[in-house]
């Protein structure tokens, strides 16, 4: 049994509330640690502190900035194992699909290394006689991230690289069902010589969330999470008067199209939907199958499907390891429960077979479904396909518009045009051309349209610069004595 406290100026701080949550190892079932929660006066404690760092920070040079993000990528880089095995074992991913999350969050460390260029604004010389006009890129002031609990090292990344870096102070309140992997992160931030008091980790649950929503000294709130809890951050958050984005659900369609490579479409459904167990917002969870070649997809994914070795993430030929507690597990069991009584059918059932211990649930595959049923109107979020038969592209399209969520979506074809047709036509935020999980780059924005994000600004890269900063305008002039005389008009150029 450990214990998790919060990080506040530089070092653990033991949350005094007496309240706590309990973190299992999803791949035993049993509780492994505990974490405690913080009640309004600790969330007030780590804002103050946040709010005393900032008047440094934020006057730090951006040679000194881009050299502290330059070492974080150093130790991250250096650390990989470490953070992964944290995730492996608190949220219970497989260890190579764990390194693969410490390696996407990196490569916006990365990004932000790139500060003094990412900042420039632009310069008018002669805006008017004697005048030049030009704008500044500053930061928010104290910014909070609150993110989810699938992706506990690389979301956190998405956000306080380019939130520091832009020379904001952070406060991250991570997810409580796997809290290690921040508190890793925070004592590398420290190693690479950000000061104390710019990056502070509290932990807890919707008290320590409200109070950030509604402390006057919070700028901005970054969010990743549910639509629900998303919608009510947004609204909650904007009404205080602070600069919000927040992700939400998904429910992600793959249309494959007769032309299809039916082997490398089956290979990437798979990947793609049991990959993680499901717990990916831009996993898989429905795939649009062109009736005439449905037949033979659902069978060649179907045939794969006994090869997922599903086990617990620390054993290193495991390929797809538990959910993260026994309700989600029971929650997304009941969606494979119910189908048969929608009318769809169950051809690969994953309820039974998997290891008893621990929150295991085994790959499901439910075919003939449609819009109505639990299992396709819900976010599932486990380790459970749907596939539709349609009957025509513009029948795919059309579904995969008519959805709440619009977060990630991908085309499997052979043929360009229609590629390119899709891409034109799809009310989503993220397409893969025959790529079935396109999560952008760094160097591009992450983030869904309609239920999937709420804000104006998707997440990391160049969103990520715009939300973490606001622009000013200076229009100057240096006294020239020849040119003053008194002009009561409204300021023009001509
Ligand atoms: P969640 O919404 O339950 O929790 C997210 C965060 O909100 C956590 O830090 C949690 O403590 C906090 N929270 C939970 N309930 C709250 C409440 N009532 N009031 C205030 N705060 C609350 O999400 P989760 O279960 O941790 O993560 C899974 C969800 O996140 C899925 O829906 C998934 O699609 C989504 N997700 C989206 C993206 C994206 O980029 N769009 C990425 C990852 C995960």
């Amino acid at each position: 049994m450990y214990r998790i406290d919060h990080w506040i100026d530089g070092r653990t701080v033991a949350s005094k509330s007496g309240r706590s949550g309990k973190i299992y190892d999803p791949a035993t079932g049993q509780v492994q640690g505990e974490v405690g929660f913080a009640d309004v006066s600790e969330v007030d404690k780590v804002v103050a502190t946040a709010k005393a760092a900032l008047p440094a920070w934020r006057s730090t040079n951006l040679s000194r900035r881009a050299e502290i993000m330059f070492h974080m990528r150093e130790l991250v880089a250096a650390n990989r194992k470490e953070i992964a095995s944290l995730l492996t074992k608190e949220h219970g991913k497989v260890l190579s699909d764990a390194l693969g999350e410490v390696a996407r969050g990196l490569e916006n460390i990365e990004f932000a290394c790139g500060i003094p260029n990412l900042l420039k604004g632009g310069y008018s010389e002669q805006a008017s006689a004697g005048v030049d006009v030009y704008n500044i890129r500053q930061p928010l002031g104290v910014v909070a991230g609150i993110t989810p609990f699938n992706f506990p090292a690389m979301v956190p990344m998405w956000m306080f690289a380019n939130a520091l870096a832009c020379g904001n102070t952070f406060v991250l309140k991570p997810s409580e069902k796997d809290p290690s992997a921040s508190m890793f992160i925070a004592e590398l931030l420290k190693q690479a010589g950000l000061p104390d008091g710019c990056f502070n980790v509290v932990h807890g649950d919707k008290t320590a969330v409200d109070r950030l929503l509604d402390h006057p000294d919070i700028a901005a709130v970054s969010f990743v999470g549910s639509t629900p809890i998303a919608k009510y951050i947004y609204e909650t958050g904007t009404r205080n008067g602070k600069r919000v984005q927040a992700l939400g659900g998904a429910k992600n369609h793959m249309l494959v199209l007769p032309d299809a490579d039916l082997d490398m479409a089956a290979d990437a459904l798979v990947s793609a939907a049991y990959g993680s167990a499901g717990e990916r917002c831009m996993a898989v969870s429905v795939v649009l199958a062109v009736d005439t070649i449905a037949d033979e997809l659902a069978k060649k994914v179907q045939d794969r499907i006994p090869n997922v070795k599903v086990g617990p993430g620390s054993e290193p030929d495991s390929e797809m390891g538990p959910l993260i507690t026994s309700e989600h597990r029971d929650k997304v069991a009941s969606y494979v429960a119910n189908a048969a009584g929608e009318g769809a059918k169950v051809l690969v059932d994953g309820r039974s077979g998997a290891p008893s211990d621990g929150f295991f649930l085994k790959p499901s595959l439910i075919d003939n479904v449609k819009p109505g049923m639990k299992c396709y109107d819900d976010e599932i979020f486990g380790p459970v396909l749907s596939m539709v038969r349609v009957k025509s592209y513009e029948e795919g399209l059309q579904l995969i518009n008519d959805n709440q969520y619009g977060n990630g979506t991908a085309i499997f074809t052979r043929d360009g045009g229609v590629a390119r047709q899709f891409q034109f036509d799809v009310n989503v935020g993220m397409v893969g051309i025959n790529v079935p999980i396109p999560v952008p780059v760094s160097y591009y924005s992450f983030g869904g349209w309609k239920a999937s994000l709420f804000g104006d600004l998707h997440m990391y890269g160049p969103d990520g610069i715009q939300f973490f900063t606001r622009s000013k305008v200076v229009t100057s002039r240096w006294p020239d004595p020849r040119t003053s005389k008194v002009d009561l008009g409204f300021p023009q150029n001509r």
